[in-house]
């Protein structure tokens, strides 16, 4: 059984701001990274430092430090695969706290069970590294993955956000993402396409609430799929829906949950098949060249994912590049699936929002 990407995660709020003095965006906690590059990838240099990562967790993660110590292949001095697969994994395992075996196991260490590629990108390469557990099909993930990011990168339309991507394979309960820097693949799905896509998709959509970054990751992992089924990875065949084949099996399987405001769900009560069926549904209404170009738009009003993107804004953006016949359509899906009302949110937050 595949478990559902990003399964079990619920309904984030945004930071709460006063609603009179509410901005577009409100700052995330990854905001106080650089201020100097607004308008570009936000950097994370602590990404492969060996010697901060040893000084850092020194106290709490001596025994995993030991480990790598002890390793042949560090005591020869360590590549930049090897200082990533170093800091990389002390990092994480120091982030999701747990039974570490679990996460990066003794034989992943002694045996190096990593994989590292440089994928290039629009602007310049992303580190792809992949670290792995025994008897999984590690060169097959890597091609994926590796086919994937600049797949998403074309079909967003902003390079790509991050220059290092670290996906670990583990016994995990969910596969996620996880603030820009990992991707946990439980055992199950370490060669599911749309998991892998759905998953890497989040280094884009992950600005919202979950409704937004869900449906969104859904939706660009079918894109990613379409792209890949022409020309697909070695050992892969990759095939997808259109999107409006996606759209009619996505519409059956949200009906057999109560009806229910997006932001008030979790996965469990259909938040994936219906943020999936409301954000194809505005598709349907505005066409696909206007669907991607507002999705760019919100991607960019994040500013990298230094802030999020507020339900309201999103209207917003959408009603920007929906022409007049389709405007109140489009407002009357986010009446029925994010106010829960016939408009009288909206209207009160347009107050607010003037001067
Ligand atoms: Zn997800």
């Amino acid at each position: 059984m595949l478990l559902s990407a990003c399964g079990g995660s619920s309904p984030s709020p945004a930071p709460s701001a006063s609603p009179a003095a509410s901005p577009v965006a409100t700052p995330t906690a990854s905001s106080s990274d650089d201020e100097f590059r607004i308008g570009r990838p936000q950097q994370r240099r602590e990404i492969g430092d060996v010697d901060r990562a040893f000084r850092t967790f020194e106290s709490t993660r001596g025994e995993l430090i030991d480990l790598f110590k002890a390793q042949e292949w560090f005591q020869d001095g360590l590549s930049r695969d090897e200082a990533l697969f170093v800091e990389r994994s002390l990092s994480f395992v120091t982030r999701y706290g747990g039974p570490r075996k679990d996460y990066v196991s003794d034989e992943t260490v002694r045996r190096k069970l990593i994989r590292y590629a440089r994928v290039p990108v629009a602007d310049g390469e992303v580190e792809l590294l992949l670290i792995f557990q025994s008897g999984q099909a590690a060169d097959m993930e890597m091609e994926y993955l590796k086919a994937t990011l600049p797949a998403l990168e074309s079909l967003v339309g902003v390079q790509f956000p991050e220059r290092v991507i670290t996906v670990i394979n583990g016994d995990f309960e969910i596969n996620d993402f996880n603030d820009g820097q990992f991707i946990r693949i439980a055992r199950c799905c370490t060669l599911s396409a749309s998991i892998l896509a759905h998953e890497l998709s989040h280094a884009y959509w992950s600005i919202g609430k979950s409704w937004f970054n869900e449906g969104m990751a859904d939706i660009y992992s079918v894109l990613v799929q379409q792209r890949l089924s022409d020309d697909p990875p070695a050992a892969w065949r990759v095939s997808a829906p259109d999107l409006d084949a996606y759209l009619r099996s996505r519409r059956s399987a949200a009906s057999r949950f109560p009806e229910l405001p997006l932001p008030r769900r979790f996965a469990s009560n259909g938040l994936y098949e219906a943020a999936d069926v409301f954000l194809l549904e505005i598709r349907a209404l505005i066409g696909d060249g206007a669907f991607k170009a507002a999705a760019r738009d919100l991607y960019l009003a994040s500013d990298f994912n230094r802030f999020n993107v507020s339900d309201k804004r999103i209207e917003d953006v959408f009603l920007v590049h929906a022409d007049a016949g389709a405007r109140e359509g489009v407002m009357a899906l986010f009446n029925r699936y994010i106010w829960g009302d016939n408009g009288e949110r909206y209207r009160q937050l347009q107050e607010w929002d003037e001067p």
